[in-house]
């Protein structure tokens, strides 16, 4: 037995491994004695939204109440008839799942790399049908979707895009960050996301017409500011308050530093790994920029006893609270895709899909089950230093070398050959 001295890691679930300062103390309080906490008479949230969308290269920015809100809004402007079809993944938070539902169109589930868990252009074109309105991509763990070849096959069939960054800010392919190469980029600002308001998302576009439709729907769809205002459609109150705007704003300016702390340190670690034999470090294409919301490992339980799992257990033992299989199950595993609960008994929208669209057997999603047995997710903040990267390499070092599988017989041969 190694003896090792047990290091508490930041947590982006309190103030250890999260960038709050004297900033946001500052703007909260301006907000606060300003009596203006709603964003329809305030400021914050109108400068966040300014330089956000400035920031990621957008032209619109609306802030929104979460990025579940953030994912329904884009989904609105959208407009799908009912029955519709929204391609998606099938791994991913139900956050970007359920306001499918609320629209009324049917989600269907295209498959992912199994090494970078992302959908591809193949796996869309494998479920795209007459019935498809959108497609939604979601650059998973900060990681981003290879854009070019997913907008090549949505721009020749002409449907729009929608980006899911809510675990992938400053998440870039060549000179654009994600969220700017769909018709509209959706982020949360979730506790654990990169920067945060506790809750809340926002919305970028370059497109009028969807920016109209997406500051609508954030407002009960009246018409503020028109000549004779009405309630143009059925739409929600979704916006961020004054507090959270100020929050927001605050957090803006740290963005870079934070994106870079997070890659920088995530580099440290993925050359301290390679080479071992059993896991994998996360898979990068040429020219992206991943932006580690969180660290995803690949283990192969054929070289190690137990996979993710066993060396999820041996984490553990040092204080590492990783993640096997991330979301435990695909999405259409869960009680609300399995058994069509929604509205009642009505079964609504999934009553109007084709049957093929709603069929999850588990042949259709080779690279999900594939991944999800595989993964490992290990938490990851800004707040990690060299001393936190080490002692984590020195983990799954040690809990790699205690679970490796003795060779067995047949390749006992081969070992002493060599
Ligand atoms: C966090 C998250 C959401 C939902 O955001 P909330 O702010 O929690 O509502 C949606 N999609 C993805 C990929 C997420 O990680």
């Amino acid at each position: 037995m190694t003896d090792f001295k047990l290091l508490t890691l930041p947590s982006d679930q309190d103030a250890s491994g999260r960038t709050f300062g004297p900033e946001e103390i500052q703007n909260v309080t301006d907000v606060l004695r300003s009596g203006v906490l709603t964003s329809t008479k305030g400021n914050y949230v109108k400068e966040f939204e300014t330089q956000f969308a400035k920031k990621v290269g957008a032209k619109h920015g609306f802030a929104c109440s979460h990025g579940s809100a953030a994912v329904h809004v884009a989904i609105a402007a959208i407009d799908p008839q009912p029955g519709d079809e929204i391609i998606t993944t099938s791994i991913t938070d139900m956050g970007g799942l359920s306001p499918i539902i609320y629209q009324g169109a049917i989600p269907v589930f295209a498959d992912v790399d199994p090494k970078t868990f992302n959908v591809t252009a193949k796996t869309i074109a494998a479920r795209i049908t007459d019935r498809t309105k959108a497609i939604i991509v979601t650059h998973l763990f900060g990681n981003p979707c290879e854009m070019g070849p997913i907008m090549e096959l949505a721009n020749s069939k002409n449907i729009p895009v929608i980006e899911d960054c809510a675990q992938a800010f400053l998440t870039a392919q060549g000179d654009r960050y994600v969220g700017t190469f769909g018709a509209i980029g959706c982020f949360s600002l979730q506790q654990g996301k990169h920067i945060t308001t506790g809750e809340g998302g926002i919305v970028v576009t370059d497109d009028e017409a969807l920016a109209r439709r997406c500051f609508l729907f954030i407002n009960k769809a009246w018409g503020y500011g028109d000549k004779n205002p009405d309630h143009y459609f059925l739409a929600l109150n979704y916006r961020m308050s004054e507090l959270l705007g100020a929050v927001a704003l605050a957090q803006l300016p740290k963005l870079d530093g934070v994106v870079d702390s997070r890659v920088r340190s995530a580099a440290a670690l993925t050359s301290q790994l390679r080479g071992i034999s059993g896991i994998e470090t996360p898979h990068i294409s040429d020219g992206s920029v991943h932006t580690f919301w969180k660290y995803c490992l690949l283990v192969d339980e054929r070289v190690i006893t137990g996979g993710a799992v066993g060396l999820g257990a041996k984490l553990k033992e040092r204080g590492i609270a990783s993640a096997p299989r991330y979301i435990q199950k695909p999405a259409f595993k869960c009680e609300v895709f399995r058994d069509q609960r929604t509205f009642g008994n009505s079964r609504f929208p999934f009553t109007l899909a084709r049957p093929e669209a709603v069929d999850y057997s588990e042949d259709k999603f080779p690279g999900t089950f594939e991944a999800l047995k595989n993964i490992l997710v290990l938490p990851w903040n800004e707040r990690y230093t060299q001393e936190h990267v080490d002692y984590i390499a020195d983990a799954i070092r040690d809990g790699v070398a205690a679970l490796t599988k003795t060779p067995t017989t047949t390749n006992t041969l081969e070992a002493a050959v060599v």
